[in-house]
């Protein structure tokens, strides 16, 4: 990988950080969007939903080719005519031949992610063709030279005052910010002449039925109708995983789609064409062209994997749930296709050249995984190609030395116990480094990191845990490196809360770091090796539950038996200890029942980690505890919203990582919070770090300390 790329691409980022008006469009669009869609699905089964589309899609992407063959007889006995498009090149062509052959000078179009995919523009106008974009957003952005920064909104990153701008240049009349339906008349008649005078209508298809050779758009605009409908040509481009076999299973995706876009319960057009139909101007009927681009996804659709990617459908939520976009906006966290899909299909769509730098942009929050209507695996996709552009340019020198030292973990855990030493000069005797060493950029020095500390809790273990003669139930805890090396005093808080409650708590010194940095470096095969060790260590069988302070390790080790599925021997040893894995909030209320304390404690915030809520679907354990405990708890907007840590996303992406930190610190300070509790010790790392660092009095805690502080212990 070239330094000057990696160079560059930290710098957009940072210029897209820098662009206020940027950054406050896009929190106010995710918070609007938040709301709209909680509203679009409210009493709806949103997982299986999703679940039901999924399969759907699964289905008709495992019969691709013979669903094409149904449509294209279908369609060609309706009148229209079917090609079939290797490659963006071969697609380009096709459409610059039927413009050529139809005598068709003046194009219009309505939005099409996949015309975009195909640089089809471009290609058009360089053949001397007058094109015009007909979505209002598109219209826009073409005029400015650029691509769409969003799938469904594709000029959210512009003003109005930047629109009324362009539009004075455009019509050469001055043109008011603040008259916001001047602007839209501007548009308007511009782009209903360019309708009315052009000689071919370029559209896409969100849906093309095999049974009846039937396209469907799904718009909000109406621009999409008058372009397939008023030219003499309609040449309809598509994505050959737009093809599903019949209405049902469109009507299926038809129900997640809207909602999943804008809230919308559904779009305000949505446009069934079959055939051709009869057009005065073309001498009796319409030509109508379906190109169907492959492009790399015949043989996607069958890859075991890597065919999920193709049952998106486009409706942008991804992204919108996205911290990272939401940041910075899809000119930066995109190519093409922008958000968490985005990062994925460019790898397959466009090369490696222009995925190497974006594949790496991800936090794991699981944000988008959660609400993407076509229940897609993204983070988990995401990180797998990140490993494909990897294994071609070669496994960088940190990926080795990971390897080497996760692997072997004595080696490990003796580099932890020399970290205190090395780190000790820098913390000056407190708990926290506030200046880091030289060596280190000075862009990581958003927040102050801990010490590692000088005895973990394995050390203290056997002075520490009580001995329970007659358990009713017995525990392993997983302590996890940040647990058991940096903070000691979580795993002794919690072990407070459980004394006296008959509950027996080992802690099996052979366990080691989870793996889940190596699975977050695409470290596939350590990420293995080191679960293989843990299960080894950990001899679930003998244990009720296998408790962790980390929601991080908790969603990690109930990923095991996906992360071992190919490996017989370890499969059903993995889903035995998943089972059995329960993070703090949930084993207290499950089976301690702490006694409610009387009394207004202190006030206090919470941070819910993505891990937790996400990973498990933890989402009111915590808070009811510490509201059992007597705190006086401030909620805020974006409690559910990833602290930017990440793990080693926070090393290689501090910029971002330092932005969304920000945004959450500043809603938790509003709060008038003196307490912000959360149960992963990475966030506490993270929010402690960014709280010090800005001076603040707010002290951070994980909810055992919180617990059990509150309960006198
Ligand atoms: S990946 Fe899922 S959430 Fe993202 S655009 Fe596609 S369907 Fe929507
Ligand atoms: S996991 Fe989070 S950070 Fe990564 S793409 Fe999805 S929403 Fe964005």
């Amino acid at each position: 990988m070239s330094r000057a790329s990696r160079r560059e691409y930290h710098q957009r980022l940072k210029e897209a950080l820098d662009n206020r008006f940027l950054g406050q469009t896009l929190a106010r669009f995710q918070g609007n969007y938040r709301g709209s869609r909680e509203a679009g699905f409210a009493g709806m089964d949103f997982p299986a939903l999703a679940a039901e589309v999924g399969a759907a899609k699964d289905a008709a992407l495992g019969r691709l080719e013979e669903l094409y063959e149904q449509f294209k007889a279908q369609a060609e006995a309706a009148g229209a005519q079917v090609h079939l498009a290797a490659d963006a090149a071969h697609a380009r062509e096709i459409i610059a031949d039927i413009a050529a052959q139809t005598g068709s000078r003046r194009i219009v179009k309505s939005k099409s992610m996949t015309s975009e995919e195909i640089h089809l523009n471009r290609h058009l106008e360089a053949q001397g063709l007058q094109v015009t974009e007909t979505d209002l957003g598109e219209w826009i952005i073409q005029l400015r030279g650029e691509g769409p920064s969003h799938m469904v909104a594709p000029a959210i990153h512009l003003s109005r005052s930047q629109v009324a701008e362009l539009f004075t240049q455009v019509t050469g009349q001055k043109q008011d910010p603040e008259d916001i339906a001047a602007l839209v008349e501007v548009a308007r008649s511009r782009l209903r002449r360019a309708m009315l005078e052009a000689d071919m209508g370029i559209s896409g298809a969100n849906f093309a039925l095999a049974s009846t050779g039937t396209i469907a758009t799904v718009t909000n605009e109406g621009n999409a109708r008058l372009v397939t409908t008023l030219p003499r040509v309609h040449v309809a481009l598509v994505g050959l995983e737009k093809l599903v076999p019949d209405l049902n299973t469109a009507l299926k995706i038809l129900r997640l789609l809207p909602r999943s876009a804008t809230g919308q319960l559904i779009s305000t057009y949505v446009t069934w064409i079959t055939g051709a139909v009869e057009c005065a101007a073309a001498g009796g009927r319409k030509y109508l062209h379906i190109v169907f681009l492959d492009n790399g996804r015949l043989a996607l659709s069958q890859d075991p994997v890597f065919s999920q990617a193709l049952r998106c459908v486009r409706c942008g939520s991804c992204a919108n749930v996205c911290p990272i976009f939401g940041k910075v906006g899809g000119h930066t966290y995109g190519h093409v296709y922008i958000g968490a899909i985005g990062l994925i299909l460019t790898y397959f769509y466009h090369g490696r050249e222009a995925a190497r730098e974006l594949v790496k942009n991800c936090l794991d929050c699981q944000a988008c995984k959660v609400n993407c209507p076509a229940g897609i695996d993204l983070p988990g996709l995401i990180k797998k190609t990140a490993g494909l552009v990897m294994a071609e340019q070669g496994r960088p020198l940190k990926n080795q030395l990971m390897r080497r030292v996760l692997t072997n973990r004595p080696l490990f855990h003796f580099l932890l116990r020399r970290a205190y030493l090395a780190q000790k000069p820098l913390a000056r005797g407190g708990r926290l480094i506030r200046h880091l060493p030289l060596f280190f950029a000075p862009d990581q020095e958003f927040r102050s990191l801990p010490v590692v500390a000088a005895e973990p809790l394995r050390d203290r273990w056997q002075r520490l845990a009580p001995r329970v003669s007659n358990p009713r139930l017995k525990v392993a805890l997983f302590g996890g490196c940040l647990t058991d090396f940096v903070y000691p005093e979580q795993g002794e808080a919690m072990l407070k809360l459980l004394a006296g409650r008959d509950i027996q708590v080992d802690y099996p010194l052979g366990q080691s770091c989870c793996g889940l940095p190596a699975a977050m470096a695409s470290e596939e095969e350590t990420a293995r090796e080191v679960a293989r060790q843990n299960l080894a260590a950990l001899e679930a069988e003998h244990y009720d539950y296998v408790l962790t302070l980390c929601a991080s390790c908790a969603s990690h080790l109930k990923h095991y038996p996906r992360l071992l599925a190919d490996d017989p021997a370890w499969t059903q040893r993995a889903e035995h200890m998943a089972a059995k894995v329960i993070d703090l909030a949930s084993f207290l209320q499950k089976e301690v029942g702490l006694e409610p304390v009387a009394g207004r404690g202190a006030k206090a915030a919470y941070h819910a980690p993505c891990h937790l809520c996400r990973g498990l679907g933890v989402h009111q354990a915590p808070r009811q505890l510490l509201q059992g405990a007597g705190y006086d708890y401030r909620p805020y907007e974006d409690e559910e919203v990833c602290c930017g840590f990440g793990g080693s996303y926070s090393l290689d992406f501090p910029e971002l990582s330092a932005a969304i930190l920000e945004r959450k610190l500043k809603q938790v300070t509003a709060t008038g919070a003196e307490l912000l509790v959360t149960d992963c010790p990475g966030c506490v790392l993270q929010l402690e770090g960014g709280l010090d660092h800005r001076g603040s009095p707010i002290r951070v805690r994980h909810l055992a300390q919180a617990l059990a502080e509150a309960q006198g212990k």
